[in-house]
């Protein structure tokens, strides 16, 4: 493909993508292929010939595109949304056209020095402490793929920093500290690093919020057995129910256990710090003081395209001495004055894409004001679900709804409410109905044994209608469900 090629090609893609936002609304969210569908449709190996370029985009419409699950589908409520943007797709295509690994601030010096300062805009948005800003001179934040390898990265740095500090440490005593609510990324990166990981007990009575006396009690048990706890991941925002770890108290605890460094997985819910009022209610004033490092996705509700983990840390140091690896070849004299200049430096990999481009474009475009606005309209509009949810006399909440998300489900006739495990049969049910269903998209989860049902609001392309129509879709479904339900033996309820 020559440029003039590129050039024709190029349109025609914006222009179908173009078209494909305008009909999302009125597609199916859910695909109806089956696995396996696509194989018998493309060849087994490359062409010998090149082919096309307009055959090979036909295909890619006709094959593709209806194998898709739309995530920006406005009724898409499933995990939590990907609510990307033409804006953050075009900082892709730049950055593709351009392609720079910077795995050196000299292999790509305007992609090192946009990432520094688009960082810190992003920390300023979200009222993060000076401290974790690249303007301090010691802290800082780079742009990682996701909130996994943000963990991953954390859990590395700060099992170095210990190390550093106690040499004679064995590998088998060191333990990462995590919740039952704590994304599965904990659990992995403890499979990948060869670490043991404590689950600590979080409680359907504290909302599965992570307690100060559960971490202090813990931390005694291990240093009685002689273990060394070294880092807690906490969550701001869980997956299943959007918890909150409780930062405040955690913060207590740390003061006698300094050596105890602190990660805030925030993947979902730290975008929504962008907006003052949801501040306290994430503790963002103890994480500020408290946290080593604290993890935000802006590929999940905050408007940027995958990849887009935002990861700070408040001593740039803390990264660069555990991921330091300079050979001959990478070496250049601005690395050698300033090792934290490299960005390879501040991740696992060596070469990165160019992704400060798209969070640069989505910030600038949308504005903290824009930003806020796109945040507040899903609260709100999950709010309307709750309060819709409130008024049915078939559907129930089980936790307290969190910013964008409700977890839901069928409330039972009264006789039956004390049978868990004919009511989770219900649910069960009720979300096998949903799931079949291709006009939504929701997730099941299971809080301390309940089958419930999640809601998460986000995408840009969700109104109110969207809302209202969901609401109609569960109550159907639930009457269903429960007419269904009714006419079993109820021998398993009594
Ligand atoms: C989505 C999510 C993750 C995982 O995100 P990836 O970027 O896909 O690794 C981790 N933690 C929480 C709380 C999440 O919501």
């Amino acid at each position: 493909m020559n440029v003039e090629q590129f050039r024709k090609a190029g349109y025609q893609a914006i222009d179908r993508i173009c078209d494909h936002y305008y009909s999302l609304q009125n597609k199916a969210v859910v695909p109806s292929v089956q696995p396996g569908y696509l194989k018998p449709l493309i060849p087994s190996a490359p062409p010998e010939s090149g082919e096309d370029f307009q055959i090979i985009a036909d295909d890619y419409q006709r094959l593709i595109v209806p194998g898709l699950a739309y995530w920006q589908h406005p009724s898409f409520f499933a995990y939590f949304p990907i609510a990307s943007t033409f804006e953050g797709i075009l900082g892709d295509l730049y950055a593709s056209s351009v392609a720079n690994p910077v795995f050196t601030w000299a292999s790509g010096p305007a992609c090192s020095e946009l990432e520094a300062i688009v960082m810190d805009w992003a920390a300023k948005l979200l009222g993060l402490a000076p401290g974790f800003m690249h303007e301090s001179g010691i802290g800082g934040g780079a742009i990682q793929s996701t909130a996994s390898e943000s963990a991953m990265i954390a859990i590395v740095a700060a099992r170095a920093s210990y190390q550093r500090s106690y040499p004679d440490t064995k590998l088998e005593d060191l333990v990462i500290y995590v919740t039952s609510q704590t994304h599965s990324l904990g659990i992995k990166a403890g499979m990948v690093l060869g670490l043991a990981v404590r689950v600590l007990d979080v409680h359907p009575d504290d909302n599965y919020s992570l307690r100060g006396d559960t971490l202090s009690n813990a931390l005694e048990q291990d240093a009685g057995a002689g273990k060394k706890p070294f880092i807690l991941i906490a969550t701001v925002g869980t997956t299943s129910s959007g918890a909150i770890d409780n930062v405040r108290e955690i913060k207590e605890v740390v003061k006698d256990h300094p050596y105890l460094r602190i990660h805030v997985d925030a993947a979902w819910a730290g975008v929504a710090f962008s907006c003052p009022e949801y501040r306290e209610m994430g503790y963002l004033a103890e994480i500020n003081d408290v946290a080593d490092s604290f993890c935000t996705n802006f590929h999940k509700w905050g408007l940027v395209n995958l990849e887009a983990s935002a990861l700070w840390v408040k001593n740039r140091k803390y990264l660069t001495e555990a991921l330091d690896v300079t050979p001959p070849y990478m070496r250049t004299k601005q690395g050698d004055n300033d090792r934290t200049l490299d960005l390879r430096n501040w991740h696992l990999a060596l070469s990165r894409r160019f992704r400060s481009l798209k969070l640069w474009f989505v910030l600038r475009s949308f504005g903290v004001k824009g930003f806020q606005q796109h945040i507040r309209k899903s609260i709100g509009l999950n709010n309307l679900f709750v309060n819709l949810v409130k008024q049915s006399d078939i559907i129930e909440i089980l936790v307290p709804p969190s910013l964008g998300l409700t977890v839901f489900r069928v409330k039972p006739p009264s006789q039956h409410r004390d049978n868990l495990e004919s009511l989770n049969a219900l649910n069960t049910d009720f979300f096998s109905r949903l799931s079949a269903r291709d006009d939504i998209y929701l997730t099941q989860t299971l809080l301390d044994g309940v089958v419930c049902i999640r809601l998460a609001v986000g995408a840009v392309q969700t109104e109110e209608s969207h809302i209202r129509n969901a609401f109609g879709i569960v109550v159907k479904e639930a009457t269903l469900a429960i007419d269904e339900w009714k006419q079993r033996p109820v021998q398993s309820a009594l």
